[in-house]
């Protein structure tokens, strides 16, 4: 894990401890967590200091610290979030992960971008209670162009999701000059029609992740790119709800 985050309002229902693993297939140029895309532990510059950006953890010490918080989960509607990176990169440890916070009643999200073997995200996702799917875009080339990998198997992966009816809420990335035009909007309007969902979440850019490019010291493809706003989206929610897509941010 890279980071463990207790409080969070923005991962799922209530209040959470979200978990973020180490490791992700994708290599999003927007990624606001770079330190969670290499699997293996690298070094961060800390003021003078270089710093490890992640460290091993067992099923026992996370669960000693999501517990801890079980009053604010019950009070709040919260729980859990396995995040990243990718939470589907470290299987066997998500599927433990999540069985051992079931037997102790603590409501769970899988936050994905669910490219991973369909064995895979269907044995984990079927253990969480909600998954966070979040699709970075509609049309093929300018998925592999943005994130370095084609979207065919996230598509398959979130069909089948969709027909075993697995608890998910859609959420899609919106991007300056990747994926925020009008003509965007109507594509993923259409491919949300055509799988049948109903609502989505729209996140929005944002550069809280700039600082840590510098201290990984590796380049950042999105650096001075203007943060969206709510106010940015009101003809792309437009089109989305024109299209009978519920859409909030
Ligand atoms: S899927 Fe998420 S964690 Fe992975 S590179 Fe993209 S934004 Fe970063």
């Amino acid at each position: 894990m890279f980071n463990i985050q207790k409080f969070s309002l923005h991962d799922g229902p209530g209040i959470r401890t979200v978990l973020f693993f180490k490791g992700c297939p994708l290599s999003c140029k927007w990624c606001s967590n770079p330190e969670g895309q290499r699997a293996e532990t690298c070094l961060m510059a800390d003021g003078n200091k270089k710093v490890p950006d992640s460290r091993l953890y067992s099923i026992e010490e996370i669960l000693t610290t999501c517990l801890q918080d079980r009053p604010f989960y019950e009070e709040s509607g919260g729980g859990v979030t396995l995040s990243g990176g990718e939470a589907l990169t470290q299987p066997k440890f998500a599927v433990a992960l999540l069985q051992s916070l079931r037997e102790k009643g603590i409501h769970t999200a899988l936050e994905t971008s669910g490219y991973a073997p369909a064995e895979v995200f269907n044995e984990v996702s079927a253990l969480a209670d909600l998954v966070l799917f979040d699709i970075k875009h509609y049309d093929d080339s300018r998925h592999v162009e943005g994130t370095g990998v084609h979207n065919d198997l996230i598509l398959a992966n979130l069909q089948t999701a969709l027909v075993e009816k697995t608890p998910i809420l859609l959420r899609l990335t919106i991007i300056p000059g990747r994926n925020n035009s009008e003509e965007d909007a109507h594509g993923f309007a259409s491919l949300l029609r055509s799988l049948g969902i109903e609502t989505v979440q729209l996140l929005l850019f944002h550069q809280f992740g700039e600082r840590k490019y510098e201290a990984l010291n590796i380049p950042y493809a999105m650096r001075g790119v203007p943060q969206l706003h709510k106010e940015d989206l009101e003809e792309y929610t437009r089109i989305l709800t024109a299209a009978g897509i519920k859409c909030f941010i």
